[in-house]
């Protein structure tokens, strides 16, 4: 290819409306352009870019017994209703309607659609395990579509979902996943991390998240500094903190007048944040009340809290009135008093607190010398783990301190179990002749979220650092002044050279002035830049430049191409 008849518009400036590094840089590099919210076109150098990241998935994905198909973006609704989630995926489904009125969705994922796939013709145990794969556009209609193709309403998904007899086989089938997942991120020379993660409406129990390590992330991890252990705050799981053994005292009301947050209580009777108990009150999207309580220096995981109200998906503030009808005082909260039947739930930690202090349901007045394990109903709350991690808690594995890091989720890893098979009907017959639920997993990955999150983790101030194995050419060779002829005649050859040795070149033949050319190759970030300028032509001498470190090496004719090939090697 040749920059003078490629379309890619840079751009030096920033465009207002793009928050994050990655969409500034694909913008400027002209790699995409906005059609409207969350919709983007992607011009040749972006779109090689999302091919070269597919061809690495798909080589993986066949690599590890998967079958690449297309199913049709358009999905019938009844699909959906028959699993129940044409009302449960709510507003993010974009819905239409055919000219005979019936229900379609553009498919945000495809495993109802699978389902219905294999229901009719996976009849016998002899025909599994069975992974199926595509690679095409979601459409999710997200609340808050931003950061260019991080979060965006149309993207790439590869999707694969496989098909086991049993839960051994779809352990197995989830294992091949997770190595394949890992073979393609190390292929695509980014730094991940496998976290352990919430499965959310999808359903179904094990998940991994395979997560690119970047600060403009929106997943929190928290990792263990000592073994293998990671998860995504959402799932971090929490043993009850211990504290040092009291004698208890007896319960006793105090006047606390105007201390209705923890700051102001702890001020006002002079303890700390760990000798109080505090609620958080939530409504669910069924309009249930759940009153969380948990140690004043604590934070309440909302995704526990979900995961223990069935059927709940979405949780939001409680509504003074709807506390005061259980018998609750806002801001002066606790569980002694609430009315049977709320959901209470206490997380752990709080169980093991001496002579705490929590809400009497009373405006202005607190319990003193507090002591769970005897003061509180058991059989009206639930106890669990309802808090979310924080830098420096305990691994549940190891007990070391836990880190926190950001990171971008790029691909999700599911079992999902039967939830989609029995609801559909998709059985087949055992090796007994018994008709059984198939065992199914889901496996996603983002393609052009995967892009973004690439350049996220590599770029400098002059643009985008491309891993070797995903940016849109491995080489540029710049001609330094394309006017002059000789200088031409010098690029052509070694680019054809370079292309001939395989090396996925670009020719930098533009008549523009080197330093524009220059500040391009960089801000598209072409791996190496090999120049052609009056010291090729009159010396024989070539320069290579490595844009990441940016080491400049100088190679005679005979040389460069063994030395491109062996930098190569290392980017
Ligand atoms: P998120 O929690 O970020 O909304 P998700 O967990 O709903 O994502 P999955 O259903 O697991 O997403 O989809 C598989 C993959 O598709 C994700 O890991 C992500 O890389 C990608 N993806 C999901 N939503 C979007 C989006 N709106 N824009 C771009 N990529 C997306
Ligand atoms: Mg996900």
């Amino acid at each position: 290819m040749r920059a003078s008849n490629l379309y890619a518009p840079t751009l030096r400036n920033t465009p207002a409306e793009a928050e994050i590094v990655s969409h500034q840089l694909m913008y400027r590099a002209g790699m995409i352009r906005k059609v409207a919210g969350g919709m983007y076109t992607f011009l040749p150098l972006g779109w090689r870019v999302i091919r070269k990241i597919e061809q690495i998935i798909r080589e993986e994905m066949d690599a590890a017994g998967g079958q690449e198909v297309m199913m049709p973006i358009l999905q019938p609704g009844e699909l959906w209703q028959e699993s129940g989630r044409w009302a449960a995926y709510g507003a993010e489904m974009m819905r239409i309607k055919d000219r005979h009125g019936r229900d379609f969705c553009l498919g945000p994922t495809h495993e109802e659609m699978i389902t219905d796939l294999v229901r009719d013709e996976l009849h016998s145990y002899k025909q599994l395990p069975v992974m199926l794969y595509q690679i095409q556009d979601k459409f999710r209609d997200e609340r808050r579509p931003r950061f260019g193709l991080m979060r965006s309403r149309e993207f790439i998904m590869k999707d694969l979902y496989s098909f086991d007899k049993d839960p051994d086989g779809m352990m197995v089938s989830y294992q091949k996943m997770y190595d394949a997942y890992s073979k393609i991120y190390t292929r695509m020379g980014l730094t991940f991390r496998a976290v352990e993660a919430d499965s959310g409406a999808i359903g179904g129990g094990h998940s991994h998240e395979f997560t690119v390590l970047a600060d403009a992330g929106e997943s929190n991890i928290a990792y263990c500094t000592q073994c293998e252990y990671a998860a995504s705050d959402e799932k971090a799981e929490l043993k009850p903190e211990a504290t040092a053994d009291e004698a208890a005292q007896p319960l006793e009301k105090v006047a606390t007048p105007g201390t209705n947050t923890i700051e102001s209580l702890c001020n006002f009777l002079h303890i700390p944040a760990d000798k109080t108990i505090k609620a958080v009150a939530y409504e669910t999207d069924q309009d249930e009340l759940v009153l969380v309580f948990i140690r004043g220096d604590h934070d309440v995981n909302e995704t526990k809290v979900l995961n223990h109200v069935e059927g709940a998906l979405e949780l939001r503030m409680a509504d003074e009135d709807v506390i005061r009808a259980a018998g609750g005082c806002p801001g002066f909260m606790g569980p002694i008093g609430i009315q049977k039947g709320t959901h209470v739930f206490v997380d752990a930690s709080v169980m093991n607190v001496h002579n705490g202090v929590t809400g009497a349901n009373e405006k202005d007045v607190h319990y003193k010398n507090v002591n769970p394990q005897r003061d509180f109903d058991t059989d009206a709350i639930v106890v669990d783990d309802f808090r979310m991690v924080k830098e420096g808690d305990p691994c549940p594995h190891c007990g070391a301190p836990m880190k926190m890091t950001r990171g971008i989720e790029a691909g999700q890893v599911f079992a999902l179990g039967t939830k989609y098979s029995a609801a559909m009907g998709a059985t087949f017959l055992n090796e007994q002749g018994k008709e059984q639920p198939l065992w199914m997993g889901c496996y996603g990955i983002g393609v052009g979220r995967t892009m973004a999150a690439a350049i996220e983790q590599s770029n400098d101030k002059d643009g985008i650092v491309w891993p070797r194995a995903i940016a849109p050419f491995e080489v540029v060779v710049a001609v330094v002044n394309a006017k002059k002829d000789d200088q031409l005649a010098y690029g052509e050859a070694v680019y054809k050279e370079c292309q001939a040795a395989g090396l996925d070149t670009l020719l930098d033949d533009r008549k523009e002035r080197a330093g524009v050319k220059f500040k391009d190759c960089d801000l598209i970030g072409y791996p190496l830049r090999v120049t052609i300028g009056p010291k090729a032509v009159e010396e024989g001498t070539i320069e290579i430049k490595v844009r990441k470190t940016g080491e400049v090496i100088m190679c005679s004719r005979a040389e460069y191409l063994a030395k491109v090939q062996e930098l190569l090697e290392t980017l």
